[in-house]
């Protein structure tokens, strides 16, 4: 494949690129995208760029979206475990359920992907859900300002990516990959029948 050699000389090339990438998305769609570093960047502004820059060179379409999707819900996991918003105990309860004195332990409740230690699927959604309590006590991040999810995914995507919640991977990927948002809200809830 032939390859496009992106080149950042100041920090400003980054935003630039970002601006632009909706046209590199035409006019290099079959080119390899190799980035060149003049200049220091700080590391987490430098892993979302390759990211992004990973996923351009991502050619086949549902290929990259398993990239962009899996990424993100890494990506969301490491800021959850880092600043652990919910503030669960050693028990897995979290400040909410503590504070209203609930019989539950988190949102999870019931669900059926709950493992003995934490959620055994990649649910972007309900890792993008906070309460109102979390809502209004805490400073939360806003997870739609990750570029994967601003740049690589549809609209009908990104609603599919924050609407199912207590839903395992590859139905979600299933949707995704369908990315059609009638066809998602009348038939695709019928997955599992
Ligand atoms: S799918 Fe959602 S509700 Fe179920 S265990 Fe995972 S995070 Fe919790
Ligand atoms: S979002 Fe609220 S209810 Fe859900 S786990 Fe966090 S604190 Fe508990």
């Amino acid at each position: 494949m032939k390859k496009k050699i992106i080149n950042i000389n100041k920090k400003n090339d980054i935003n630039n690129f970002y601006h632009l990438l909706w046209l590199y998305k035409i006019i290099y769609r079959r080119r390899e995208l190799v980035i060149k570093y003049h200049t220091k960047i700080s590391k987490d502004k430098k892993k979302e760029f390759e990211e992004i820059i990973h996923a351009f060179n991502i050619k086949d379409k549902n290929e990259r979206l398993e990239y962009v999707y899996f990424t993100m819900v890494d990506n969301v996991n490491a800021d959850l475990q880092k600043n652990n918003y919910c503030e669960f105990d050693e028990n897995g309860t979290c400040i909410f359920n503590r504070a209203k004195h609930t019989k539950w332990k988190s949102c999870c409740r019931k669900c059926p992907y709950l493992g003995e230690h934490g959620c055994t699927e990649n649910n972007f959604a309900c890792k993008y859900f906070f309460c109102y309590y979390i809502r209004t006590h805490k400073k939360i991040p806003n997870y739609s300002r990750i570029r994967l999810f601003r740049y690589y995914l549809t609209p009908t995507q990104k609603f599919i990516c924050t609407d199912n919640f207590w839903t395992p991977t590859k139905e979600i990927l299933f949707y995704l990959k369908n990315n059609h948002f009638l066809s998602y809200i009348t038939h695709a809830k019928k997955f599992n029948e």
